[in-house]
């Protein structure tokens, strides 16, 4: 019977860095500041998973749940002098763990739940290659994120819009990158959907991504981030009078962010369309905080998410409240379930474009 996480062959040095580290990450982490627990910090996770590893703990559904416990937003990577990998480290320890069955039970049906929400994906699929500039012999391929495909308000055709409206036509990818199966453990099932992804991308010249978690999980397809084409055709882009007196707060979503650089792209996009520069949250770029809703959080840890996304309102709503703004499906569920009025920069920069015609 296996009686540890085998994990130090890959992943001792990031273990061990953070097993004798001061927590000097503490406060960066969105889960242990909602649920302040001290196995919840960076620390805590990586010092737990250390101890699986080393077999100094047995090996149980709780120990599992701490690599459960992160939504994948790379704050305490970015705090963290030595920028240790944790998120990457906890997501290879929930592939051990899932192999032992030792997955929360929250995500031991991730199977059937991302087949269900393929199956609705398809359908917006079809819908969408009814619109102009969308051809199935086009050499340009748009990725958009399944939790983009079934958001509801048009934000997948919004960016079929401006994806046609800046490269012409586009093939739509039938493919999904995976990233909830990998989310949940299930390395195979991942592997299985990348290898979809290469043979739908045969032929195809450009790949541009819409979600910032897929295009990190293409990134072995070379994706191009659709905002950064956009921010390069930034002249195409018009003021969009409805939203003249509209109070609008960009919220950096942590992919966009912290994983792809992107800061400046989306705030100089936004304020084409404003003719001013959007509202900031207190803490924002690099120290811009988590809506909650990554790494499969709002699934294994339901009250915990919510509770992160309450915290970022209560700061929107002490600066004065309006729309939030940003560009992750994820963040914008997470947002609007918890009674924000929120809207995808997407949809926005549609408006845009077409008001520059
Ligand atoms: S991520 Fe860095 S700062 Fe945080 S506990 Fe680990 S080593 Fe310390
Ligand atoms: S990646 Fe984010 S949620 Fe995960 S441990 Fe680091 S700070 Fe916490």
């Amino acid at each position: 019977m296996t009686t540890s996480l085998k994990l130090l062959p890959t992943h001792a040095k990031a273990l061990e860095t953070c097993a004798y580290c001061p927590k000097l990450c503490r406060t960066a982490c969105p889960v242990s500041n909602a649920d302040r627990r001290e196995t919840l910090t960076p620390w805590g996770k990586m010092s737990a998973t250390w101890l699986a590893a080393r077999g100094t703990v047995p090996l149980s559904r709780d120990v599992a749940a701490v690599a459960w416990a992160c939504t994948g937003c790379l704050a305490c990577r970015d705090s963290c002098d030595h920028e240790n990998p944790v998120a990457a480290t906890l997501l290879e320890a929930r592939v051990l763990y899932r192999e032992l069955g030792l997955a929360p039970q929250e995500v031991q049906d991730v199977r059937a739940r991302f087949d269900a929400r393929r199956a609705r994906a398809r359908e917006v699929l079809r819908a969408l290659r009814e619109l102009p500039g969308v051809e199935s012999g086009a050499r340009t391929v748009l990725a958009l994120g399944s939790e983009q495909l079934v958001a509801p308000h048009g934000v997948s055709a919004d960016i079929v819009r401006v994806a046609v409206g800046l490269s012409g036509p586009v093939r739509l990818l039938e493919a999904c990158c995976g990233l909830p199966l990998l989310l949940a453990g299930d390395r195979p099932g991942f592997e299985a959907e990348q290898a979809h992804v290469e043979r739908e991308l045969e032929g195809a010249d450009a790949l541009l991504a819409a979600e910032p978690s897929c295009a990190r999980a293409l990134a072995k397809f070379a994706p191009e981030m659709l905002l950064a084409r956009a921010h390069r055709n930034l002249g195409q882009f018009g003021r969009v009078s409805r939203l003249a007196d509209v109070k609008l707060r960009w919220h950096d979503p942590c992919h966009l962010g912290r994983g792809l650089r992107l800061f400046d792209e989306p705030r100089a996009l936004l304020a084409r369309a404003l003719g001013r520069q959007p509202e900031e949250f207190s803490r924002a770029r690099e120290r811009g905080e988590c809506s909650g809703g990554g790494g499969l959080l709002p699934l294994t840890a339901k009250e915990t998410s919510a509770e992160i996304a309450d915290s970022r309102l209560r700061d929107h709503d002490a600066l004065g409240g309006g729309t939030v703004v940003t560009a992750c499906a994820s963040s914008l569920r997470r947002f609007r379930q918890n009674g924000a009025d929120a809207v995808d920069l997407h949809s926005i920069l549609a408006e845009s474009l077409a008001s520059a015609r």
